[in-house]
């Protein structure tokens, strides 16, 4: 068994006996909940995949706290996580909320020592991946999560930052390297390779998972998005930017849960928003009544997808051209009339290097998510093992045509073409 986590003096794991006690203290919370803490109640929330989440409620209002344990919750004290990632969970959130306004919940309270975030009780919010299960439209999602995007990449980038600020920002996530390693491992190699916590729908897709593993092209294709995932510090990423680290409703968007955030490749975030509008539009086979009644459904999602990521490019552009207080491409070297066109034409260039990036960090979450250790829920729950698996294989084929031959999908037009053509001509696994 690793090592057990030391935890400093005064850490404890809550209950919610005293976390009552506890929050009591905290002068902002009781104000919240209003009442005396006899009057509170707690629940651990408990669908949370690493840390303990209890939801507060007083007679005048509620929070949520977050807090996390030396080990993964789901698992247990066999795999120890150090308690940091509240600290990098507190400062990225910090962060969100600066650059985002209200994109993320409101902290109320962060304690070091008990690796303990008291935040904005989100409600009616619910998670978007069970809104998108149930076929919910969100409205405002592309406009939200697009300006999120925008926002977060672009003014911590070198586009934004000078370069000591820069780096001052690299070293204040640089010690975020256990939670990087889980992506390392879980995303970006084990699902090429035999290894314990894999998983897939078996018998149904034993074949696939042999072929991925002898598959020499996407293994270097893989490797090199690894490589930039290490290596490219461009931005403060969410780190885990999916649809079950959204809470929302149809009129308010939340990004919660940057537990993962470090400085790495933007394409990683806006890639695993692409990664799981594909997984739910292909999952919708599995969710619906009877065939073709999520039809509108499945065309909202992919023209939320192509809005998404249409906006995000006109939105990061746009950024660049009002705020370029970085020290990368300097003002001096592009002057006049000529030098603002030759800077367009290469803020394009750049648009379109983080497009490839996007769709191979893309295709590397939708392959996790049917071969390795955790799967998402949108595949998760439909219940029949041979449809679950013919919607997996349309999900496994397409992200490895989008790793290998990234260059066939210029545009995100032509990623949900062919999604839809998948769709149609591969009838099974
Ligand atoms: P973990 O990192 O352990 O997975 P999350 O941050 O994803 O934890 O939170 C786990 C669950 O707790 C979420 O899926 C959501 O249901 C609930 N939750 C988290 N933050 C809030 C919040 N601010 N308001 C309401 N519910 C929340
Ligand atoms: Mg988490």
């Amino acid at each position: 068994m690793p090592a057990k986590i030391a935890t400093p003096d005064g850490y404890l794991p809550q209950k919610p006996e005293t976390l009552a006690a506890y929050l009591s203290g905290i002068e902002a919370v009781r104000r919240i909940l209003g009442g005396t803490p006899e009057k509170w109640t707690i629940a651990e929330v408990g669908d949370g995949n690493l840390n303990l989440v209890f939801i507060v409620k007083g007679p005048e209002g509620g929070v949520a706290v977050k807090q996390a344990l030396p080990y993964v919750r789901l698992v247990g004290e066999s795999w120890p996580l150090p308690l940091s990632r509240a600290h990098f969970e507190h400062m990225a959130l910090s962060e969100q909320a600066r650059l985002t306004g209200n994109l993320v919940p409101k902290i109320h309270h962060y304690d070091e020592i008990l690796a303990l975030i008291v935040m904005e009780l989100l409600e009616p919010h619910i998670i978007m991946r069970r809104g998108m299960i149930a076929g919910v439209e969100y409205p405002r999602f592309a406009e939200d999560i697009s300006s999120f995007m925008a926002r977060t990449l672009y003014f911590t980038s070198d586009l934004a930052l000078t370069a000591s600020a820069k780096k001052a920002l690299i070293a204040a996530f640089a010690g975020n390297t256990a939670l990087c390693k889980i992506t390392e491992d879980l995303i970006f190699t084990d699902p090429y390779r035999v290894a314990e916590l894999n998983r897939w729908t078996s018998p149904q897709l034993d074949g696939y998972a042999a072929r991925w593993r002898e598959d020499g092209d996407l293994k270097v294709a893989v490797s090199r998005l690894k490589l930039k995932f290490l290596s490219s510090a461009e931005a403060m990423l969410h780190g885990d930017l999916h649809t079950g680290s959204i809470m929302l409703t149809t009129e308010d968007t939340r990004v919660i849960d940057p537990e993962f955030a470090f400085m790495g490749p933007m394409g990683f975030d806006v890639g695993a928003i692409m990664a799981n509008f594909l997984i739910n539009f292909f999952a919708q086979d599995g969710h619906e009544a009877q065939p073709g009644a999520r039809e509108s459904y499945r065309a909202w999602v992919l023209a939320t997808l192509e809005q998404i990521m249409t906006s995000f490019r006109t939105k990061f552009l746009q950024l660049w051209r009002e705020n370029a207080t970085g020290d990368a491409y300097p003002a001096s070297l592009f002057q006049g009339a000529e030098g603002e066109a030759r800077l367009e034409v290469e803020r394009h260039a750049y648009m379109d290097r983080l497009w490839a990036d996007t769709v191979g960090f893309a295709a590397a979450k939708m392959i996790r998510r049917v071969l390795g250790l955790a799967h998402n829920i949108d595949l998760e729950w439909i219940a029949d093992p041979d449809r679950r698996a013919s919607c997996e294989a349309r999900v496994l084929t397409l992200a490895r045509d989008m790793m290998v031959n990234s260059g066939r999908y210029p545009t995100i037009a032509s990623v949900t073409e062919a999604a839809r053509a998948m769709r149609r001509d591969m009838k099974s696994y």
